[in-house]
């Protein structure tokens, strides 16, 4: 699996205000960049495209959420 230069073709523009994967583009680990592409794999190098991000700050969202709902389920199980 090696980068061809079709990518380039789909590269995708940073976006303005929102985040790349809640913009719809995806990740190829191969290629290094940020694609608009519909499949689920590079058209490039035809490496799976990574559809969210892995940073610590959104699985700590994830958590923090997770506790929140767990506390209003032992509020309500009170009442
Ligand atoms: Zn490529
Ligand atoms: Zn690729």
């Amino acid at each position: 699996m090696t980068c061809k230069g079709i990518c380039i073709r789909h590269k995708a523009l940073k976006p303005v205000g929102t985040g790349r994967y809640s913009n719809g583009q995806k990740r190829c680990q191969i290629c290094e960049l940020f694609l608009i592409w519909d499949g689920l794999w590079c058209p490039c190098c035809g490496y799976r495209l990574r559809t969210r991000p892995r940073n610590l700050k959104y699985k700590a969202k994830l958590r923090a959420r997770r506790k929140i709902q767990e506390y209003q389920l032992m509020i309500q199980k009170r009442q």
